[in-house]
């Protein structure tokens, strides 16, 4: 490339280096005639003797020489004679003496020269050598001598002239030539100055095709490295494809090896087909059998509970407590049944001395024994575990759709509370009735539901103080603030009831049941007052709406299980002074007799079938009308306290407890929807 774009700048150069020479070669061409290389003493030789002659020729010759450059003169006037002759610069002289010595080297003796006279002495030659000098007498010979020499002048001056004349015209022509080079030259100059605009354009070209180049450069390097990896790749890739075709071909013989086995499998599979299908119809069967037997259970579970009593009323008499004093031995007694010690307590007789009595006949009288005979007497040191073993068939009657309620009842201290929500702490084994029966119910629920039963659970709480209900679920600012809430029906004609403000809670496992319960301490601490312990003077019940679903076959049951911890049964002392605080405490324990003994009554309505049952004689029976009677099923705890100092309340607690236990409500149905 460079190559290439030097050639024209060369070729140029060339060009003119080589015309350079040619003109100044030309320009130094040697004059025809004229011989510059001759040397200064032979120029002398011949000018000489001119030289000699003109000397002292006067003021023209004088001008003549100090105007060195005037023009030549091409013609000598024949008539001015030597004088006239114009003296020639220095260089046109010896040029011209040059000529002259030239011309008459090679001068022949012409025809032209003047004859000699005769008498005289012939003139001397003046080729060859010097003639010879005349006598000074001689004056015909020198005159005939000066004639020749003035010939030979004037021939020499016409040659000059001629010579001249070329010289002019060579002169004309070298300036023609001059003005053709200019030209020459300028034309040269401008394509010069294009071929050095083409040289930096080509330079500039060059140096971006140089920057290309190397970017280029660059570019390859990296496709090279490129090159370099992906043939790593390839390499991998071929290791890879070959174990890959060794895979393929392991796979293709165990695919070959599969298809002979599932040929065989296929076989199998149209077998066990069949054999599902018949499995099936089996299961089908077996499903509509369990459900039949489920069916079955749930008839042969209520038989089994209405053989124990619709109603039916335990016994539960309270361990002493530290700090109590022990009542005497034989105060209480747990009598065995009739299968011996092993049967489980259903008698309990309690002795009473009669101080009266002994007063007047004056000896001590033996102490009254009270029997009592309930379905089942928890002596003491029975366990919260064991008591609940005896109400879980109650608790499955709830979920099989029957309502259910569970009564605590006794005077205050003797454990009704600790029999239905526990002992304090956090003890599993203190675990009272509603959380134990919560968690009873959430199991049977989940086991249920593999055949088809979906279960749903929803809590409420509330408490009955002096005839008005409040919620013991109450969060936020209603918290303890004891708003009264009202028992209504859910909707005109319905049979179901509701408590105005107080919270419905979904629950589906027991630690939602503890935070509810753990949320009906915190508001009954908050509504206690020193005076007044109030949880014992309020009906706590605590309602759970069970609802079933065999979404398969359209099943639903439902039904309430309610836990009802009552309030204490102790009547008021008559010896009390009657001060304003014992008012307040006499209109409370009218309610609450009133609301107990009302609870007597309407159970003795349901056992004698009486056409009116009073249930809206206190707020308690009203709120409980749907559990109560009918299908209903209906379990109460007698807490009794073991010290003496109590057995009057026991007693009446106890005879209390008969008269319930006497009751036989109808046969229960369960609620089927
Ligand atoms: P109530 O609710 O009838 O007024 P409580 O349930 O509050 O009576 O019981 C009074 C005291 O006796 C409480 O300290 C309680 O822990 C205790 N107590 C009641 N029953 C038992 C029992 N079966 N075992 C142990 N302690 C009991
Ligand atoms: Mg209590």
């Amino acid at each position: 490339m460079e190559s290439q774009q030097r050639s024209p700048l060369l070729e140029v150069k060339g060009n003119i280096e080589l015309k350079r020479p040619l003109v100044k070669a030309h320009s130094r061409l040697p004059l025809p005639g004229s011989s510059f290389k001759r040397g200064r003493g032979q120029m002398e030789d011949v000018v000489e003797p001119e030289k000699k002659r003109t000397r002292g020729l006067g003021t023209a010759s004088k001008f003549a020489a100090s105007q060195p450059r005037a023009p030549v003169r091409t013609t000598v006037p024949p008539t001015q004679g030597q004088t006239a002759a114009p003296k020639l610069p220095k260089k046109t002289g010896l040029r011209c003496s040059t000529a002259v010595a030239t011309v008459l080297k090679n001068q022949k003796p012409g025809p032209a020269a003047p004859a000699q006279k005769p008498g005289t002495a012939a003139p001397p030659k003046l080729e060859g050598k010097k003639p010879s000098k005349r006598p000074a007498w001689d004056l015909k010979g020198q005159l005939c001598d000066l004639n020749a020499e003035l010939k030979c002048c004037r021939e020499k001056t016409r040659t000059l002239d001629q010579e001249n004349q070329q010289l002019r015209d060579q002169l004309r022509e070298a300036q023609q030539q001059a003005m053709d080079l200019g030209a020459e030259r300028r034309t040269l100059e401008g394509e010069l100055s294009r071929v050095r605009a083409q040289a930096e354009q080509g330079q500039q070209e060059l140096g971006n095709l140089s920057a290309h180049v190397l970017e280029l450069e660059e570019r390859l390097s990296t496709q090279e490295s490129l090159v370099e990896e992906l043939q790593k790749e390839q390499l991998g890739l071929q290791e890879e494809r070959r174990g890959l075709a060794t895979r393929l071909e392991e796979q293709e013989k165990r695919l070959q090896a599969s298809e002979a086995a599932l040929s065989g499998s296929q076989a199998e599979v149209a077998s066990l087909r069949k054999e599902t299908a018949a499995q099936v119809a089996l299961l089908a069967e077996r499903g509509e059998r369990l459900h039949w037997l489920e069916m079955e259970r749930r008839r042969l579970h209520n038989q089994l509970q209405e053989l124990k009593g619709n109603i039916r009323v335990f016994c539960r008499v309270r361990p002493v407590l530290p700090g109590e004093p022990t009542p005497p031995p034989g105060f209480l007694l747990f009598p065995s049944g009739p299968g011996g010690p092993s049967d489980p307590s259903t008698h309990v007789s309690l002795f009473r001395s009669d101080e009266r009595r002994g007063t007047l006949s004056g000896v001590p009288a033996a102490p009254t024994r009270y029997d009592f005979s309930f379905d089942r007497v928890f002596p003491p040191g029975s366990g919260q575990d064991e008591v609940f073993e005896e109400i879980a068939m109650l608790v499955q009657s709830a979920l099989d759709g029957y309502p259910v309620c569970i009564f605590a009842y006794g005077q205050t201290g003797s454990g009704k509370t600790f029999t239905m929500e526990g002992g304090p702490g956090e003890d599993p084994q203190m675990e009272g009735l509603i959380p134990r029966a919560l968690r009873h119910l959430f199991s049977v629920a989940q086991e249920l539901s593999s055949q088809g039963w979906t279960y749903s659970f929803v809590a409420s709480y509330v408490e009955i103080y002096n005839e008005t209900v409040r919620d013991l679920l109450a969060t936020g600012t209603r918290k303890g603030q004891g708003v009264d809430c009202e028992i209504r029906r859910v909707g005109p004609g319905s049979e179901e009831l509701t408590v105005t403000n107080a919270r419905y809670v979904p629950v589906s496992c027991e630690r939602e049941v503890e935070a509810l319960l753990h949320l009906a301490r915190q508001n009954r601490a908050v509504a206690r007052t020193a005076q007044n312990e109030r949880s014992s003077r309020s009906h706590s019940v605590f309602q759970l709406q069970i609802s079933g679903e065999h979404a398969g076959r359209g099943l639903q049951c439902g039904a309430p299980l309610n836990l009802v911890d009552l309030a204490g049964s102790e009547r008021l002392d008559p010896g009390l002074a009657f001060g304003p605080g014992e008012r307040e405490r006499l209109r409370e324990t009218q309610a609450i007799n009133s609301s107990l003994s009302t609870l007597g009554l309407v159970i003795m309505a349901l056992s004698n079938k009486e056409s009116h049952v009073p249930y809206r004689n206190s707020k308690l029976t009203y709120l409980l009308q749907n559990s109560l009677g009918g299908s209903a099923k209906m379990l109460m705890f007698v807490n009794i306290s073991p010290l003496e100092e109590n057995a009057s309340e026991s007693l009446n607690s106890l005879r209390f407890a008969s008269k319930v236990n006497q009751c036989v409500i109808g046969t229960a149905q369960a609620n089927r929807k």
